[in-house]
């Protein structure tokens, strides 16, 4: 089974729409989404109706649930914030509905998917690195979970034996008996300091997990964000990915 994983689209229909031509290329038998498909950016109805009629599963965001009031806006840094409040109002009923009935987690195919963490996903901690890494890996059963929500890739690995480690690669081989977690960066605002977007392809059976990134109009983005009165600073960001 060849599964497409990609998350933290952020309203960023530019980056969706070359991540379609990507995909089509790459070809596969399960699209995931682990959400964050809206906040920050200025096409939140065509990014969530997208997902909801292609992708095969859905978890749910911070942001999504936030556009939805489902969960507290309040922490957000004022650009998140200002972001979010316009969604709402942008937002048609119906995608409201689609963002309020995503699951918080799923399991499948032995994988355990879910957008901030494992361990207390509506608490909607970031999980970057083996640092406090063990609460996370205690938190699923399967030997693989796949997260988004902190914009970077990276992968953390815990061995038979218990010793935790983490590194960035484009390419990862999935041993048996060891357990993963795997960050699979952002498709709409990458802050790794690398602007490609980035999404995540996991072969099952060649047992392979590989970070594609790609290009795309990142200019018609920037100038959307602007022209609809959202923060200046969430269009730079896209160019210099952080
Ligand atoms: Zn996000």
């Amino acid at each position: 089974m060849r599964y497409i994983i990609f998350s933290d689209l952020h309203s960023n229909l530019e980056a969706l729409t070359q991540f379609q031509k990507e995909i089509e290329t790459v070809g596969y038998d399960k699209l995931v989404c682990l959400g964050d498909i809206v906040g920050y950016g200025a096409d939140p109805n065509s990014c969530v109706q997208w997902v909801r009629e292609n992708a095969d599963v859905t978890v749910a965001g911070n942001h999504d649930w936030a556009a939805v009031e489902k969960t507290d806006a309040n922490y957000f840094n004022s650009y998140a914030y200002e972001s979010c409040l316009w969604t709402r109002k942008k937002l048609t009923a119906e995608n409201k509905n689609f963002l309020r009935s995503l699951p918080l987690y799923h399991e499948e195919g032995g994988v355990h998917w879910v957008h901030a963490s494992p361990f207390e996903p509506d608490a909607w901690h970031y999980v970057t690195s083996k640092a406090g890494a063990e609460r996370h890996f205690k938190s699923f059963e399967t030997p693989i979970c796949f997260v988004g929500h902190s914009h970077k890739p990276v992968v953390i690995e815990q061995t038979a034996d218990g010793v935790v480690s983490d590194y960035v690669a484009e390419f990862c081989g999935v041993a048996s008996g060891t357990r993963y977690i795997f960050n699979d960066g952002s498709l709409g605002q990458p802050r790794d300091g690398n602007p490609a977007a980035a999404f995540i392809i996991y072969d099952s059976d060649e047992k392979t997990v590989q970070v594609r990134r790609f290009e795309y109009d990142l200019n018609s983005a920037q100038k959307k964000i602007r022209e609809n009165g959202l923060p200046h600073y969430l269009a730079e960001r896209l160019a210099h990915g952080r």
